[in-house]
């Protein structure tokens, strides 16, 4: 395991995730949480030292604006464009390389309005053309979407995207279930598709993170609590730090055979970084 100082004296860059990492929550994307304590203190150091950040959640109910005002209430210093979901992310991939197609959402605001905003032609009840079905968090499953979806799928060959791949979200108070993934999945036995994903830790996300934040000369840290920081740090070839507020912990780590699958450096808070941040150097290259 690398020391937290020296591990972060090239960073200059980070992705961040929010629960069970910013925010001790039971929802996803930070909702009905408080801040950890020292993160709101991080998030301001990072900002203050002038590096590139991106907090990236796997929640995909909500805009991004939604959450990052969210965050902003609880004292985060952020912007809506540093802030990405499941669901932003998702509606990116998909209007960049499904140009024109007429795409299905069961999905809420956060993955809808997105498309819309990107002038998708987006459809949430009805299979007539669609050959792109997006499946994100909905609070309601309504079954005559699911069908649709299926009919998509298996009738029209439409592509299959999900946000994320995990049976439950970790908050860092216990645990709720993926309703993205449960859904993709529903879909996925009937038709024998198996969902893409869109969200951490995929390539498509990856590759988006890290040309936003400065392209393949740039040391990025990716912050997190779950195996899915762990894999997009791998995806982007960056340093992976665990912090022990949510779903890991530090016997998981220990028994791990695969060490692959481990973090670089684990603390046990993300307060725990703030004073090893580096200095923004002019001399490294910067976005
Ligand atoms: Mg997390």
């Amino acid at each position: 395991m690398t020391p937290v100082s020296g591990a972060l004296n090239m960073v200059d860059a980070w992705v961040i995730d929010v629960d069970g990492c910013l925010v001790s929550t039971s929802r996803a994307g930070g909702q009905g949480g408080t801040p950890i304590p020292g993160a709101v203190e991080f998030i301001r150091a990072v900002r203050d030292s002038g590096h590139a950040m991106r907090v990236v959640t796997n929640a995909s109910a909500c805009t991004p604006h939604r959450y990052a005002q969210q965050l902003r209430e609880m004292g985060f210093d952020l912007s809506d464009d540093e802030f990405i979901t499941a669901g932003s992310a998702a509606a990116a991939y998909i209007a960049a390389t499904h140009a024109g197609a007429r795409v299905l959402a069961i999905a809420e605001e956060g993955i809808v309005e997105p498309l819309a905003a990107l002038d998708v032609d987006v459809t949430v009840d009805d299979a007539e053309g669609v050959s792109v079905v997006v499946v994100g968090a909905v609070d309601i499953l309504d079954m005559s979407r699911l069908g649709a979806a299926c009919h998509a799928v298996a009738d029209n060959g439409a592509a299959l995207y999900v946000t994320v791949n995990t049976p439950w979200f970790h908050g860092g108070r216990g645990r709720s279930v993926c309703t993205s993934a449960a859904t993709a999945h529903a879909i996925a036995w009937v038709t024998g598709v198996e969902p893409v994903v869109l969200g951490k830790p995929s390539d498509a996300l990856a590759a988006t993170l890290r040309r936003q934040l400065g392209g393949d000369a740039v040391a990025i840290a990716v912050v997190g609590d779950a195996p899915a920081e762990v894999a997009l740090a791998r995806e982007m070839d960056a340093l992976s730090i665990g912090v022990l507020t949510g779903a890991l912990t530090r016997k998981a780590v220990a028994d791990a055979s695969d060490r692959t699958r481990t973090p670089d450096v684990i603390v046990d808070s993300i307060a725990d970084l703030t004073d090893h941040i580096a200095p923004a150097d002019s001399t490294r290259p910067h976005v």
